[in-house]
């Protein structure tokens, strides 16, 4: 086995690992503690945010070990910071070339090209979405894509519910859904079920469903959670408005395979075929976690669990085949975690003229009267994942411009007033203000190179 110390990088990497979400860091932190100083390419835009699809969720109260449930964008907070202790370094891009054909294998990112002996690939999977009408706005406040994960949140307690979908897991989903609704009304495209005979048999003879065939849902209405949907009768033209507090998602996932297609064997689903029960895929040396190799369970603790196996074979294969290199640490044990900063409101108190990130609506009424230089402004709220992504991105811009930007967070369920005048429709919401002017609005996640692009721009304006 070779060594390597610390300031001795290898040209090429042992591991890279495409991914953030729970398999993408589990394999990191295991890859990690062995030595390997795995690089993990987070994602960023094409297949999901950063830590993947429970950034996109609210509370997560079936991931063992945390007994009163955990936000999903603070379990991934949690995993990343784990990963990044033991040593795994991120390159926060999409990986957006790969080459399986030859050894050491090629990824590119951030127009960066990486040699690499082994690769895992966690690149997940997203749910269909059938794109409604006011579904973003109601995305995880009544409508979602996993009845399993919220079909027990206490707002659809009682309450009528709906799943879209005619196959097996929208059956699996209505019925399991009748322990907490009142009713389920179960939403399908055509006149018949396609799900197995006995699901079907399950779904008919149960009175707390009703089946609305030959329908699709048209529109979703709510302000702050779900309360009504139009459903169309594709037969008669009639649309019908059903008022449900849960609207589920079963018309199907599809994984973010792009990338491999042509290089790897993939199932006509376009999932990654695996060894059974195992991570090895058609290539050697290259491995598959999560749900991106898993049709069926797609769960965060079925993604952490291959997560570790992809991990435990890349060494393994690894050694077997004397590529494994180890990186060996300075210290005994790593320092403790870096969990993301949690900043305070500031107040008359602790304002500062020259800070150069604050929070609340105080350092924002200063900066947007006093200050002449431009204000980025971040708009977010408490349980949204995406912002969660977008912070620190926005901190790095701050500090890349040495204070001659400065920002301001506003959360805008404590200022709704400010989110209001400032005619927010969804966080996170960037908004760029010079001399009391909006000169530029970012609704999403975007990548640093944007927001800095036109920062520069207007500086240069500004001095020229
Ligand atoms: C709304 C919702 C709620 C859920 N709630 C729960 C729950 O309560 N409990 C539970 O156990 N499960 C829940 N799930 C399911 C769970 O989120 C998934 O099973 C799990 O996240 C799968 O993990 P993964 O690591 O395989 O992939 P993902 O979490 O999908 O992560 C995939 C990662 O790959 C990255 N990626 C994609 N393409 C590229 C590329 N080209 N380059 C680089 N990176 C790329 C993405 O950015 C992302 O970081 C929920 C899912 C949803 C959608």
């Amino acid at each position: 086995m070779k060594k390597n110390n610390e300031l001795n990088q290898p040209k090429v990497q042992n591991l890279v690992i495409i991914g953030s979400g729970p398999a993408g860091f589990t394999a990191a932190i295991y890859a990690a503690r062995a030595k390997l100083r795995p690089l993990l390419i987070t994602g960023f835009e094409k297949g999901g945010i950063p830590g993947g699809q429970l950034m996109t969720t609210t509370h997560v109260e079936n991931y063992p070990g945390f007994p009163d449930g955990v936000l999903g964008p603070e379990l991934m907070d949690l995993m990343k910071a784990q990963a990044i202790r033991w040593g795994t370094e991120l390159i926060e891009a999409d990986a957006e070339r790969v080459n399986l054909g030859i050894q050491p294998f090629e990824v590119e990112a951030e127009k960066k090209l990486i040699k690499t002996n082994s690769l895992i690939i966690a690149t997940g999977a997203s749910a269909n979405r059938l794109n409604l009408p006011g579904e973003n706005l109601l995305w995880s406040k009544g409508i979602s894509a996993c009845a399993i994960c919220d079909g027990a949140t206490p707002q659809l307690r009682g309450e009528e519910l709906a799943v879209v979908g005619g196959g097996d897991s929208a059956c699996e989903e209505a019925v399991y859904l009748t322990k907490f609704g009142s009713h389920v009304h179960l939403i399908v495209r055509s006149k018949k079920l396609r799900a197995s005979g006995s699901m079907a048999d399950r779904v008919l003879a149960n009175s707390q469903i009703s089946i609305h065939w030959n329908s699709e849902v048209i529109k979703a209405e709510g302000d702050d959670w779900l309360t009504s949907i139009n459903v169309l009768d594709r037969e008669t033209s009639k649309t019908n408005q059903l008022k449900i507090k849960g609207l589920f998602y079963a018309i199907g996932h599809t994984p973010n395979t792009d990338l491999f297609k042509e290089q790897l064997d993939l199932a006509e689903s376009e999932y990654i075929k695996t060894a059974l029960g195992r991570p090895e895929t058609s290539v050697e040396g290259v491995f598959a976690a999560g749900d991106v190799s898993d049709s069926e369970w797609r769960q965060g603790i079925t993604a952490a669990g291959s997560g570790c196996k992809a991990a435990l074979a890349a060494e393994r294969w690894l050694t077997a085949k004397n590529l494994a290199v180890i990186i060996e640490s300075n210290q005994l044990e790593p320092e403790r975690a870096k969990m993301p900063l949690k900043i305070e409101t500031t107040t008359e108190k602790n304002y500062s003229a020259n800070s150069l990130w604050q929070k609340g609506n105080y350092p924002l009424r200063r900066l947007y009267h006093e200050s002449n230089r431009p204000i980025l402004v971040i708009y977010t709220s408490p349980e949204c994942g995406p912002c969660h992504v977008l912070k620190p991105q926005l901190r790095r811009i701050l500090e890349d411009f040495k204070g001659e930007v400065q920002g301001v967070e506003i959360d805008i369920e404590a200022d709704t007033q400010i989110a209001r005048q400032a005619l927010i429709k969804g966080t996170p919401t960037v908004q760029l203000f010079l001399n009391k002017e909006l000169k530029k609005e970012w609704r999403g996640v975007k990548q640093r190179s944007e927001f800095k692009d036109f920062i520069n721009n207007i500086i240069e304006t500004k001095t020229r």
